[in-house]
């Protein structure tokens, strides 16, 4: 017998209790501590377990949409019936039942010009329910361009396969015209589906039929845009449309063009919170509805006020309310300002990118600080954590996707890291 017996879990967890964790976690990590022979390793255990908690960090990465720190930021915590009871499926008029979908879903579809709009949890989820609703058994027409993985296990024929629809691929990788959907189109085609390629270009020999083509053949044309990008011609934003969306298609102009049904994302170029956005003709929408897929793919009261915040911001015409368009618009020098304010590194040139699979190879010009040496790790290690990008040797913290609120906290953050 040594000794020094190990301490019991109970006393080394109660050691622990600095940490803030609830004492099932503190005494699970002493367990571990002492089932590894390294009792002193419980602290370290302990923090870990903490640190993996869901929480707040600031992205000094430049990459605006991260799909690893949750896409796009939120405004501040909705207000509309996040917390407290809501009106969800209540009219208050009538003092009947109502509809979830008669708030942020609504406001969605004005938005984009849409007979109707509906939500799910994601965009995947989007086009697994049009597929599902509209052509389970059925054949789907789509360009061999258009097979495409999106990212995270989300491939297009994989998808259709889920869904119980038939896929009939046409056309050749680089090259489909309207002539190989014609051919294709027989009677039991129940839908066109034209999918953006997001991530990934195909330069040189391409050709691909746009929607208002497609939907002079007759089956229904849905098409799943990805990015959510509203409209093209950007109302919210006080300029022009910036240059770096070019070629990004938008539901609005989707839908004028004949698509019968768009898919989107609601935190990629929407700005708004984890969502997947159908919207279009109301009897193809109201098919979705009804779909039994609708009641396990439907969110929660959370995220329909938060996109309802995003909605309304939309149709105030008011990027400045949406973070993902307030970081992409802010002019460079201001970022430029910003960074000499910061008084820490020198202030360089950087290129931020939207992120999200949306625009692939577009950059904004940026600016931001950076600190000799590689800090990446004890920046994360900071509360709040910071996600700072290195290259060649340099700590790179890029100002387009820090909120101007945590300038402060970066720079004490960078000046620590400096002494
Ligand atoms: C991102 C994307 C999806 C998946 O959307 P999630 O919201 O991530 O589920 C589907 N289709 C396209 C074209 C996309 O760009």
């Amino acid at each position: 017998m040594p000794a020094d017996r190990p301490p019991s879990v109970d006393a080394l967890a109660r050691d622990l209790r600095d940490i803030g964790l609830p004492h099932p976690l503190l005494v699970d990590a002493a367990r571990a501590a002492i089932a590894a022979g390294d009792p002193s390793s419980a602290r370290s255990r302990a923090e870990a377990v903490a640190a993996a908690l869901l929480g707040p960090v600031i992205n000094a990465t430049g990459v605006i949409l991260h799909t690893n720190l949750g896409r796009a930021p939120l405004p501040v915590l909705p207000s509309g019936g996040a917390r407290r009871y809501s009106n969800l499926e209540f009219d208050l008029v009538s003092g009947k039942r109502a509809s979830r979908s008669d708030h942020a879903a609504r406001l969605l579809a004005l938005a984009v010009g849409a007979e109707a709009a509906l939500v799910v949890n994601n965009g995947a989820a989007a086009l697994m329910l049009v597929l599902a609703a509209l052509a389970r058994g059925r054949a789907v027409v789509v360009s061999r361009g258009e097979l495409v993985e999106i990212g995270g296990g989300f491939r297009v024929p994989e998808v259709m396969a889920q869904s119980g629809c038939e896929l009939v691929e046409v056309g050749t990788t680089n090259r489909t015209r309207l002539a190989d959907y014609r051919d294709a189109v027989r009677e039991e085609v129940a839908l066109l589906l034209k999918v953006h390629q997001s991530n990934y270009r195909m330069v040189g020999f391409t050709e691909e039929v746009g929607v208002a083509a497609l939907s002079t053949l007759g089956p229904p044309v849905v098409a799943d845009i990805g990015s959510g990008l509203l409209d093209a011609a950007t109302p919210w934003l006080s300029g022009p449309p910036p240059a770096w969306l070019a070629g990004e298609p938008a539901a609005r102009q989707t839908l004028a063009a004949g698509a019968g049904l768009v898919t989107f994302s609601g935190d990629k170029l929407m700005g708004g919170p984890q969502a997947g956005i159908i919207a279009g003709r109301k009897d193809l929408v109201g098919v979705c509805a009804r779909h039994p897929l609708n009641r396990a793919l439907r969110p929660g009261g959370l995220v329909l006020a938060a996109l309802q915040e995003t909605a309304l911001a939309y149709l105030r015409r008011d990027g400045d309310a949406i973070p993902f368009w307030r970081m992409a618009a802010a002019p460079v020098e201001a970022l430029r300002g910003r960074a000499e304010a910061l008084g820490v590194g020198k202030v360089v040139d950087t290129v931020a990118v939207a992120g999200g699979g949306s625009v692939p190879g577009q950059e904004l010009p940026s600016a931001g600080v950076a600190i000799d040496g590689d800090h990446a790790a004890p920046l994360r290690a900071g509360s709040p954590p910071i996600v700072a990008r290195v290259h060649e040797g340099w700590t790179i913290c890029d100002l387009r996707t820090v909120d101007p609120a945590d300038d402060a906290v970066l720079a004490e953050a960078l000046a620590a890291c400096t002494s």
